[in-house]
């Protein structure tokens, strides 16, 4: 998969490839994320790619020739880019979303700035998303946080199960990690965990995972359609409560 970023600032968003299991898939080629810097795609002596808005009031536009430019590049390169604009205004962002992306083959990000793009630019864009409701300076987070969560879900990014256990995969929150040592300031890595008995230690993260989302997350709980192994969960949970309570 091919995720190309454009961007007033290729600087602040190239940490996206550059650490971690992101970075590793980018060495190993598995992924390509490309920066491109909106002012390559200017055409005037100073590289300007805002300008003031038609009518009036506060701020700068970016203009919508450098977008249209992008668009053509990565047309002819890759082929015909699905594209994002990020936007406060676009649907809201989640895992659900990064899986579908991740399964496209060539994805170009905007990433808007000042006052927000010429309009004109929705033309060329599929959708517009939003990563939550509040108003960034840039689009630079934002396409960093979408190009992360998409790169996720490609496969030999990330342990395919590990994956499948994290928050939200399954619509469930993901269960509590401990490490060594057994005992740290006085607490306990909860026995069942030592025991070695993994039949015992999943029905556990189940459980773990479905107490979790219900206290933290009860819009997820109570739509969910339990699975065998889940209600098996739930009830050997309920009698850890009810033991411990007596
Ligand atoms: N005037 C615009 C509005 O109220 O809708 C906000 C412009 S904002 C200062 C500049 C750019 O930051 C936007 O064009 C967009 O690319 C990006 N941005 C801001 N908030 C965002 C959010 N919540 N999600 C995604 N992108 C965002």
């Amino acid at each position: 998969m091919r995720i190309v970023i454009a961007t007033i600032f290729p600087e602040m968003v190239s940490a996206v490839r550059e650490y971690g299991v992101i970075g590793q898939a980018v060495k190993n080629r598995v992924l390509q994320i490309e920066v491109l810097n909106f002012r390559d795609f200017t055409k005037d002596k100073h590289r300007v790619v805002d300008d003031y808005p038609y009518g009036g009031g506060p701020g700068m536009v970016m203009k919508p020739e450098p977008f249209f430019g992008i668009h053509d590049y990565c047309t002819e390169r890759y082929g015909k880019p699905f594209t994002i604009l990020t936007s406060p205004q676009g649907i809201k962002f989640d895992n659900r979303m990064a899986k579908e992306l991740s399964q496209k083959e060539n994805i170009l990000i905007f990433c808007g700035r000042y006052e927000g793009v010429d309009e004109r630019v929705m033309k060329i864009v599929d959708t517009e998303i939003s990563i939550g409701d509040y108003v960034l300076s840039g689009g630079e987070l934002a396409a960093m946080v979408i190009c992360d969560a998409v790169s996720r879900f490609v496969p030999n990014v990330v342990e395919e199960d590990s994956v499948k256990r994290d928050s939200f995969y399954n619509e469930l929150l993901d269960y509590p990690h401990y490490t060594r040592p057994a005992e740290f300031a006085g607490i306990k890595v909860p026995q069942v965990l030592l025991s070695g008995d993994h039949e015992k230690i999943e029905l556990y993260r189940v459980a773990e995972s479905l107490k979790r989302t219900a206290l933290r997350r009860p819009d997820l709980f109570l739509k969910r359609d339990f699975s065998e192994q889940e209600k098996k969960a739930l009830i050997w949970l309920i009698r850890e409560l009810t033991s411990n309570a007596q």
